[in-house]
Parts: C-alpha cells; sequence; structure tokens
C-alpha cells in the first residue's frame, strides 16, 4: 500500500465528522445502544463494536488502521506504552512450564518481565547475544514458546537475521517477536520477513516529539484479536483517545522526519569518526560495524540513535563535557526533536567507573530535528574539554 495514502487518508471518512480534515477525538469512555441485539452481539466480540473506551474508541480505530498498513499486517493493537506492547505479546504466548529465548540485554523492561516476573510462574528465559543463528538452535528446548528479539538494540545495535530466526521458530512452532522501535516500518518490515508479532515503542519516532507515551503491536489478526480479549481489556493497557490523537498527528510527518534524520546523523557522525577524542562510533550502517551487511539486507535505513566511545579515562572529564554541551538534553527515550546524550558513566557512577571497561566510556547520542551544522559546533566546543 502507498505510504502517502495510508499516512494521510487511510481510515479516515471526514463525511462522519463534519469534513475536518484532522479525525475528531472522540473523547468518551461509553457508547449507547439502539437495540438489545446490538448490544449482546458487542458483549460477544468486543472487538466488533463500540461497547466502552477500553476496548474500541474511534479515534484509536483510525490509528489501528494506518498502523497495520506501514507493517504490512493484518491488524494493529495500541497500548498505553511500548512497556505493555512487550507485556501483552509475551504473556500472551506464554503458560507455566515455558521457555523463552530472548537477545541479550532487550529493552529494560523486557528483561524485568523475563527475570522478575515470569520466573514466579515457572516461565524461564535463556539470553544469547543473538548474532549467530546457530545460538538460536543450541538454545531451542522442547518448551521454548518465544523468541524475543531486538534488532537492532539501541545501545550496540546488535542485529539479528530476521528471516533466518522465523524460519527456524517456525520449524519449531515458536511464536517471534520483535522489537522494532529503533527502524519503524519505514525502515524495517519484519513480518515479511516471517517474524509473528512486531511492537514499536510508538512514544519515540510514530509519536516523534517527546509529549506522549504509548506503544503499538501488529501481527496476524486471529492473534491479536487473542491478545485484545485476553490482554489488553482485562489490564487496561490500551491507549486514550488523546494519546491515539497525538500519535495520529506524529505519523503524518514520520517519512520526513526520518529522511531529514537519515542524513543529518550521517553528517554528525562524519564528523565526530574524525575526532580525536573519539574512539569510535557504534552505528548499524557505519562501514566498521561489523554486521553491515546484514544491516543492508534487513534494513532499509537507520534512526538518529548511535553511540560514541569517548576516549577519557576520567568520570568528571566525561560528566563536564556532557553538561557543556548547550543543545543536548541529558535524558533517557529518543525519537523526539531534540537531541539527546546518555552517557553509561551516569547510571555506572564514579565510584564503579572503570576507564579499562569500553562500555564505560560510552554515551548514547540521540541526532533530533535541528541543524547538523549546530550541534556538530556544539560538540566541537564541548569535546575540546576531554
Ligand atoms: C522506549 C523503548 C521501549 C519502551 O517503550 P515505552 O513507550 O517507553 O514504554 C521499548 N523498546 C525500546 C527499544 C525503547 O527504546
Amino acid at each position: 500500500m502507498n505510504i502517502s495514502h495510508i499516512i494521510n487518508e487511510l481510515g479516515e471518512d471526514r463525511s462522519l465528522y463534519f469534513n475536518a480534515v484532522a479525525p475528531p477525538i472522540v473523547q468518551t469512555s461509553n457508547f449507547a445502544f439502539d437495540s438489545f441485539e446490538a448490544i449482546r452481539k458487542a458483549f460477544e466480540d468486543e472487538n466488533s463494536a463500540y461497547l466502552y473506551s477500553r476496548g474500541k474508541n474511534p479515534t484509536i480505530d483510525i490509528l489501528r488502521k494506518k498502523l497495520a498498513a506501514l507493517d504490512g499486517a493484518e491488524d494493529a493493537l495500541v497500548f498505553n506504552s511500548g512497556a505493555s506492547a512487550i507485556y501483552c505479546a509475551v504473556i500472551a504466548n506464554v503458560k507455566s512450564g515455558d521457555h523463552i529465548i530472548s537477545v541479550d540485554k532487550p529493552y529494560t523492561w523486557a528483561s524485568r518481565l523475563f527475570d522478575n516476573l515470569l520466573p514466579r510462574f515457572g516461565v524461564t528465559t535463556t539470553y544469547i547475544d543473538g548474532t549467530d543463528i546457530e545460538q538460536f538452535k543450541a538454545a531451542i528446548r522442547p518448551e521454548t514458546s518465544v523468541i524475543y528479539l531486538e534488532s537492532p538494540n539501541s545501545l550496540t545495535f546488535e542485529l539479528q537475521d530476521l528471516k533466518a530466526v522465523a524460519e527456524l521458530a517456525k520449524q519449531h512452532g515458536i511464536v517471534t517477536i520483535i522489537d522494532n522501535s529503533y527502524c519503524t516500518p519505514i525502515n524495517q518490515q519484519p513480518l515479511a520477513l516471517g517474524i509473528d508479532l512486531s511492537l514499536q515503542s510508538a512514544t519515540k519516532y510514530l509519536g516523534g516529539h517527546s509529549d506522549t507515551v504509548a506503544g503499538v503491536l501488529t501481527g496476524k489478526e486471529e492473534m491479536l484479536q487473542k491478545i485484545f480479549n485476553e490482554q489488553l481489556l482485562n489490564n487496561g493497557s490500551g491507549i486514550s483517545p488523546f494519546n491515539a490523537w497525538l500519535i495520529l498527528r506524529g505519523l503524518r510527518t514520520l517519512p520526513i522526519r526520518l529522511a531529514h534524520v537519515t542524513k543529518t546523523t550521517e553528517k554528525v557522525i562524519a564528523y565526530l569518526k574524525k575526532h580525536p577524542k573519539i574512539e569510535r562510533v557504534i552505528f548499524p550502517f557505519d562501514e566498521n560495524f561489523p554486521q553491515l551487511e546484514l544491516a543492508h539486507q534487513q534494513m532499509k535505513g537507520a534512526c538518529g540513535l548511535f553511540t560514541i566511545v569517548l576516549k577519557s579515562d576520567s568520570y568528571s572529564q566525561i560528566e563536564k563535557f556532557t553538561y557543556t554541551l548547550n543543545h543536548f538534553l541529558v535524558a533517557v527515550s529518543w525519537g523526539g526533536h531534540e537531541s539527546l546524550i546518555l552517557p553509561q558513566a551516569a547510571a555506572i557512577g564514579p565510584v564503579a567507573f572503570d576507564p579499562t571497561i569500553e562500555k564505560h566510556r560510552m554515551a548514547r547520542v540521540y541526532v533530533g530535528l535541528e541543524d547538523p551544522d549546530y550541534l556538530i559546533a556544539d560538540l566541537e566546543q564541548a569535546l575540546a574539554i576531554l
């Protein structure tokens, strides 16, 4: 389907709302019924009728249609956070005694689910670095029910061969789930490669303005219907109409924001790679990236998030450098208009900081929508203190 059609038209019937160009925020909890038969049908399948906004809502429906089409999926569900999308996708596919294979260091709240919550219900997880298909083969057990992927991850950007993992999983009847937040459907289409469920933190690129927390999950209608009924309705993790509207607004500019960031990031990275205080840059489309070939095979582009390794053995110098930057905020998250930096040292602390460990000198950088020369000049003056 044409992406301009999806983003500008699909799912929108303006004749229903005064020909308004922007869709309405249908800010209601409740919907009234004209007949016993209609309300009975809605009780039977809440995904088929407007009954109550914890489930189905017209504003959210427009977003679901667009997000499904962007991923080439039969259906999409939208959650109140990316973490909810992870939780519901995983919980729907495990039972007591099951086993999960996950890539190393997935998003924090995925690993907390695997390490803290699921073991209480008899579900165990094996972590693998995921760069070699043989690791997946070796980790599969008869009770493995889920393979959890994040490609690339958002600090060191390791990839998994999505097509190969999907094929292997199908042979064993294992459900594959991927966190596709980094690429978005614009740069990577996991379902077309055979992955069963694709999720994203819509807080990042889809929203794009750092003003909404949301998550999306796409896949086959049958699976999503099950997740809608068993998880989303039960734990009340659906998005609100207002936040759905903000994501709809963000979507209008998604392709142009990504196209812009792709160019500006290239320029910022080229500058940093030449700087004497930068040991290396980790970015999936960099010529030195170990999985560059796989990146080109399954990704159309990479976004504004990358990691730099600083040449400094001083915790306080790294802190000073960070706060000498005028146009990079020190914050988590990414995908908004504003540039960000997050040095690992901030979480490690001065006592544990050990410059002989490369990771301790890493800083994750996010290039926002600013002009690249504006950002480069800022980096230049701050790097001068190292
Ligand atoms: C932010 C993020 C999430 C979690 O999404 P929330 O919307 O913050 O709950 C999941 N995965 C990745 C890769 C993320 O960056």
